[in-house]
C-alpha cells in the first residue's frame, strides 16, 4: 500500500512493530510544557529527505513530543544488558521509537525521541534527560560522524520548560536520534532471557531474520546465514573499536545493550577523548575498576559479542556443542581481526602506504614513548611532520621507514591528513557548551563547537583554540551518565 508523504517529508514504515509484542511496547511520548528550540540539524534533515526549512521553523512539537508525525507508531522497544558484566532488565525507559524513515532508495533510519518520559520499562527514572548529557550527545555522535566513524546520529535538541531532578533542578531535554537501527546484543539477550508469550527460539528466530533483512542481507545467501550475521556483526564492531581507539575515543560504558548490531557507535553517556595518551584511561566515574578502560575496549567488545553468540546457539547448529564449538571458533579470531584494522589505521596516521611486519613495533614503541611523556595523542599525530615532541630515535626509525615506500612526501601528508583529525571534541571544550547552554541558555559555544567539529580534518587558523588540550584549571578527567 503506497503511504502518503507527510508534511515535513516524514515517511514512517513501521517494520519493528509488527514483530512479536514481547520486544516492545506501544507508548506515545508524554507532552511536555513549554518546548523550545536548542539545535537543530538542517544537513542531516536533508540526507534524510526531510523539509529542513519547515522542520527548523514548526518542528518543535515534534521534537518535544507534543504531537506525533503522520504515519508514526511510536514504541519503547525492550531489551537486557549486562551493565558492567551483570545482566539487567532494561528496555527504554526515557525514549520512544517514532519509526523508521524511509528514503527514496530503500535505506531506513530510526527516529527516536529520547528523554520523552515514562515508558513500562522506566524501572523508578522519570524517562526524561537533562539537557547536558543530550548536547553531549548531540555534539559528540555528530563529531563521530564527521570524523567517519559509523555512529547514530543527532538532528535535534529540545528543551521541554519542565526541570529534571538530578543531584540538582536541571533543565529538561529531548534529543532526537537517528540510527540505522536501535537492536542491540541486549535486544537478543532480551529475547533469550526473558521472551514471554511467545516461545523464545521462535523469538530469537524472528528477531535473527529481521536484523539479518534489515542489516546483513547477504547471510542469507551463506550455508549458515545465522553464524554468518554473528561473524558480520563481529567484523563491524572490531572494525568500529579500531576506528575509536584511532581517534583516542573511549566509549565508557560498553554494556551489551549499548552494543547496536548495525555497527554503528551509540549510547554517549559517559564517552571522552583522550588529552594525553594513557593506555589505561578511565574518565566514567561508574568504571571503578576500569572495565572500560581504553585499552579494555577490543576484549570488551568481543565478551559482548560471546553473549549474542549464546542467543544464537540454537539458530547456528541444532546440536548445541557444535553450536559452541562454531560460534567459539570464529569468536576467537576476534582480536586478529581487530588487530589488523588497528594496524590499519594506525599505519594511516603514520603516512605508509605497504606494510612491513616491525610496523606493529614501531606503533608500539611511538604509544609507550607519548604516554611516558603524557604527550597529546591527537597533537602529537598532528605535529608528526613537523616539531613532534617523540623521541629522536623513534623519528629517525619512522623517516627511515617512510623511504622504504614508493609515495612521494606529499602523498604521505595527504594520507596523514586523512588519518589525523586537527579537532576533536575535547572534554573540556564540552564541559564549556554544557556549562554555558545549562547555567546561562547561552548556546553560542554549542554553535561554534559544532562548526569547528564539522570539519575535523582540516586545520584553519580560526581553529586554533579548538586544538589545544586543557589548561589544568581546564581539565575534566571524570565524566557521568547521563541519565
Ligand atoms: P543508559 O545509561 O542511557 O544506557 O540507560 C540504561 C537504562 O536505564 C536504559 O534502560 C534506560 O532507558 C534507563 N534509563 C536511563 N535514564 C532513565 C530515566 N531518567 N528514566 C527512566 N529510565 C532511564
Ligand atoms: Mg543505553
Amino acid at each position: 500500500m503506497p503511504k502518503q508523504p507527510s508534511p515535513y517529508g516524514f515517511r514512517f514504515d513501521n517494520s519493528y512493530a509488527q514483530l512479536p509484542e514481547d520486544l516492545f511496547t506501544r507508548q506515545n511520548p508524554t507532552p511536555v510544557t513549554a518546548p523550545a528550540n536548542v539545535v537543530f540539524n538542517e544537513n542531516l534533515a536533508a540526507e534524510l529527505e526531510l523539509d529542513g526549512a519547515a522542520l527548523r521553523n514548526e518542528g518543535l512539537a515534534l521534537f518535544s513530543g507534543n504531537e506525533i508525525p503522520a504515519g508514526a507508531d511510536p514504541i519503547a522497544q525492550a531489551y537486557a544488558g549486562h551493565q558492567f558484566g551483570h545482566l539487567t532488565m532494561l528496555g527504554d525507559g526515557r525514549a520512544v521509537l517514532l519509526g523508521e524513515q524511509v528514503l527514496a532508495n530503500g535505506s531506513r533510519f530510526d527516529v527516536q525521541l529520547k528523554g520523552s518520559g515514562q515508558t513500562v520499562y522506566s524501572r523508578r527514572g522519570d524517562g526524561r534527560a537533562a539537557l547536558g548529557p543530550m548536547l553531549r550527545e548531540y555534539v559528540v555522535s555528530e563529531a563521530m560522524h564527521a570524523l567517519g566513524i559509523p555512529t547514530t546520529r543527532s538532528l535535534a535538541v529540545v528543551t521541554t520548560g519542565e526541570p529534571v531532578f538530578r543531584e540538582q533542578a536541571l533543565p529538561g531535554a529531548v534529543l532526537t536520534r537517528i540510527a540505522a537501527s536501535h537492536i542491540r546484543v541486549g535486544t537478543f539477550v532480551y529475547a533469550h532471557q526473558y521472551g514471554m508469550a511467545y516461545q523464545k527460539p521462535a523469538l530469537i528466530k524472528r528477531l535473527a531474520d529481521y536484523t539479518i533483512a534489515r542489516h546483513y542481507p547477504a547471510a542469507n545467501d551463506r550455508e549458515n546465514p545465522y553464524l554468518n550475521f554473528l561473524e558480520q556483526v563481529a567484523d563491524k564492531q572490531a572494525a568500529l573499536v579500531a576506528k575509536w581507539m584511532a581517534v583516542g575515543f573511549i566509549h565508557g560504558v560498553m554494556n551489551t545493550d549499548n552494543m547496536a548490531l548495525s555497527g554503528e557507535t551509540i549510547d554517549y553517556g559517559p564517552c571522552a577523548f583522550l588529552d594525553e595518551f594513557a593506555a589505561d584511561k578511565v574518565f566514567s566515574s561508574i568504571d571503578r575498576q576500569g572495565r572500560y578502560a581504553y585499552q579494555n575496549q577490543p576484549a570488551i567488545a568481543q565478551w559482548n559479542l560471546a553473549r549474542l553468540a549464546e542467543c544464537l546457539l540454537p539458530l547456528i547448529d541444532r546440536d548445541t556443542p557444535k553450536a559452541a564449538e562454531k560460534a567459539q571458533s570464529l569468536l576467537a579470531t576476534f582480536s586478529e581481526k581487530f588487530a589488523a584494522y588497528w594496524l590499519e589505521a594506525m599505519r594511516g596516521k603514520l603516512g605508509l602506504f605497504n606494510a612491513e611486519t616491525e610496523d606493529q613495533a614501531l606503533v608500539a614503541t611511538l604509544l609507550k614513548a607519548m604516554q611516558d611523556r603524557g604527550a597529546d595523542f591527537t597533537n602529537t599525530f598532528q605535529d608528526l611532520s613537523g616539531a613532534p615532541a617523540v623521541p629522536a630515535d623513534w623519528l629517525a626509525q619512522w623517516k627511515a621507514r617512510l623511504t622504504r615506500q614508493p609515495q612521494p612526501a606529499n602523498e604521505v601528508e595527504r594520507l596523514m591528513r586523512r588519518h589525523n583529525p586537527a579537532v576533536i571534541p575535547r572534554n573540556h571544550r564540552l564541559e564549556e557548551v554544557i556549562r554555558a547552554a545549562g547555567e546561562h541558555g547561552d548556546y553560542s559555544p554549542l554553535r561554534k563547537l559544532n562548526a569547528v567539529l564539522t570539519r575535523p580534518y582540516e586545520s584553519p587558523p580560526e581553529f586554533a583554540e579548538y586544538k589545544t588540550g586543557p589548561t589544568p584549571a581546564q581539565r575534566v578527567d571524570a565524566t557521568f551518565c547521563g541519565t
